[in-house]
């Protein structure tokens, strides 16, 4: 499957690791869009938000606890922080496997452009 997402997964792209385990694996936003810009993703390949199925519920709900504890790790967690899922193409999504931005460290707009 020719997806960037998954040659990161499989370290076949480098990327810099914020947090991985088995179920999931956050990095750096090659272009961030704030102080701190961290993708959080799953190590199944999901190719878009309209594509999770309940036996992802666990999983989905998981991401958000990773994306929780990087915030309190960064120390934004009490500033505020913003978790966004784009999909398809109207929202600007570009990379077809899911991925959870959180993105911090600046006063967010709303609403977003
Ligand atoms: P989206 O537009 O929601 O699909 O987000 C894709 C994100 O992936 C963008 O913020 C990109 O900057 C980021 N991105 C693309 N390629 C890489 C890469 N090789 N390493 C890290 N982030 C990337
Ligand atoms: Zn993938």
């Amino acid at each position: 499957m020719n997806c960037l997402f998954c040659k990161i997964i499989e370290k076949n792209i480098s990327a810099k690791t914020v947090y991985e385990d088995d179920r999931v694996l956050a990095f750096e936003d090659i272009n961030p869009q704030a102080p701190v810009h961290v993708l959080v993703i799953p190590k199944k390949h999901i190719s878009t938000a309209l594509e999770i199925t309940s036996e992802d519920n666990e999983l989905i709900g998981y991401m958000f606890q990773v994306a929780n504890k990087i915030a309190k790790d960064r120390n934004v967690a009490e500033r505020g922080f913003r978790l966004l899922m784009n999909c398809n193409r109207e929202s600007g999504q570009t990379v077809f496997h899911i991925h959870l931005h959180l993105l911090a460290g600046r006063v967010m707009h709303w609403p977003p452009g």
